[in-house]
């Protein structure tokens, strides 16, 4: 007898659908919330059942608001939480309050979320499993004058970073001594506003890396593999726009080393549940952990696509107590996970493109979305009639493409770009397909540099 019968969601937008649909497929009855700015959100239709929390709060406390997502988790039965990414994903104070109210969070064990929250703590712990890392303060960082100290020994430039970042914020790169006091005090009131929490550390800034992730998943039983490796070298302001799977252009012994050292990593520790370790790798092929996701991610689309490994799905089993054995996940050992043919996500939002990426709002007129072979859509509320607010994030669609070959994953990704029709909201798509039509993007000889140098893509 299964004990997670019965899984409330908490979030919103494409990646609820997403857990809501694993659920469904292991015939697991599902709860949804909404705030009442996402009334008409489609999420909420997907589930079995859905209910309106934080009416008197802000759109986004609305969905961090755990007293009143447990009580309604109580109130309907419910045996498990899944947070998705965002909101509440790697929050310790909810994964303790489910353990307190007897609910499964389905993700990592507490232990696991407050190691890899704190950036400075994840270092320490890579180091500990003989993973490289990059130069940088051997911990947080409280006054000007030990940044000074700092590039008075590894030079410029640095990155300052906020301990407990995430999303490609609270980064500032410092390339020359005058610009250090203000860096650093825009730093630390940047990582305030964003994260609760002004505290800072320092690392050497790599010039011109790719960066490349491993995604993990771990059981309750100490069974750890790997399911190869992602390029998200593709980003905008040190967030991620377009993700590949495998990768391209790392040599075969490189990939290993790679996923050998995140699986180290998560074993040493004893990971549970799905997890991604993320590295820096530069042009001479030297490569850095920086840090790990204790949480499904949006780009988890394409190592699903490459290696046939339902994640989600894997996740709410594992967290049942199944091992990665069980007939149900399916994955006896290592040896037996595939990696097939090459797979692509680009990440559709409603921003302007000739406006500096400026959120669109309003209703979407007309929606018409491409399809056919190789093709994996994701989306949250896209659909004619839908009226996109300003409230949340601006991703409208995931769209996944596959093929045998890179080339042809291209020629799909292209195609169903180009099928979409859109009308009475901006969307990235004209800049996407700049991307995936790019020179670069085919012989996968881009790094995080990509976007901020090829002015091309904006025409
Ligand atoms: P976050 O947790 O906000 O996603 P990360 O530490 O994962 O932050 O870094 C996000 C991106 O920022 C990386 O993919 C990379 O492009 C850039 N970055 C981070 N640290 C460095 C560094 N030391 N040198 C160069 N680029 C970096």
């Amino acid at each position: 007898m299964k004990r997670i019968q019965t899984v409330l969601v908490a979030n919103r937008g494409e990646i609820a659908i997403r857990v809501i649909r694993a659920c469904n497929e292991l015939g697991i009855r599902t709860i949804a919330i909404y705030s009442k700015e996402d009334i008409f959100s489609l999420h909420r239709y997907k589930a079995d059942e859905a209910y309106l929390v934080g009416e008197d709060k802000s759109p986004v406390d609305a969905y961090l608001d755990i007293e009143s997502i447990l009580h309604i988790a109580k109130s309907r039965n419910v045996d498990a939480i899944h947070p998705g990414y965002g909101f509440l994903s790697e929050n310790l104070n909810l994964a303790k309050r489910c353990k307190e109210e007897g609910l499964v969070f389905i993700g990592p064990n507490t232990e696991h979320l407050s190691m890899f929250g704190d950036k400075i703590n994840a270092r320490a712990q890579a180091m500990a499993a003989g993973l490289p890392v990059i130069p940088g303060s051997e911990g947080p960082v409280n006054s000007l004058e030990e940044v000074k100290a700092f590039a008075d020994c590894y030079g410029y430039p640095f990155i300052i970073k906020a301990i407990l970042g995430g999303g490609g914020r609270g980064m500032r790169i410092v390339r020359t001594p005058d610009a250090l006091e203000e860096s650093y005090s825009r730093a630390k009131s940047e990582a305030k506003a964003c994260f609760g929490d002004d505290q800072i550390y320092l690392e050497k800034l790599l010039e011109f890396p790719k960066h490349i992730e491993v995604q993990i998943l771990g059981d309750q039983h100490g069974n750890i593999v790997h399911l190869y490796e992602r390029d998200c070298s593709v980003q905008r302001r040190h967030q991620k726009v377009i993700e590949i799977a495998p990768s391209l252009s790392l040599p075969d012994d490189l990939r290993h080393a790679i996923c050998d050292a995140a699986v180290r990593l998560m074993t040493k520790v004893g990971y549970v549940s799905a997890g991604t370790v993320e590295f820096l790798v530069t042009p001479d092929h030297k490569f850095y952990f920086i840090e790990v996701n204790p949480r499904i991610q949006v780009e988890h689309t394409i190592t699903e696509m490459i290696t046939g490994v339902d994640i989600v799905q894997a996740q709410l089993l594992i967290a049942d107590g199944a091992s990665l054995h069980d007939e149900e996940i399916g994955i006896p050992d290592q040896a037996c996970i595939s990696c097939n043919g090459h797979a692509i996500q680009c990440r559709v939002t409603t921003e302007d493109p000739a406006n500096q990426f400026m959120p669109d709002t309003g209703k979407i007129n007309a929606y018409r979305s491409g399809g056919g072979f190789g093709v994996r859509l994701d989306a949250g509320n896209a659909y004619a009639g839908s009226v996109i607010t300003p409230y949340y994030d601006s991703l409208l669609v995931k769209v996944s493409t596959w093929g045998l070959t890179h080339k042809s994953a291209i020629a799909k990704m292209k195609r169903c770009l180009n099928e979409f029709r859109i009308r009475g909201i901006k969307t990235n798509i004209p800049f996407l397909y700049n991307v995936v039509a790019h020179e670069k993007f085919l012989h996968g000889t881009y790094d995080t540099s990509f976007i901020d140098t090829s002015p091309e893509l904006f025409v």
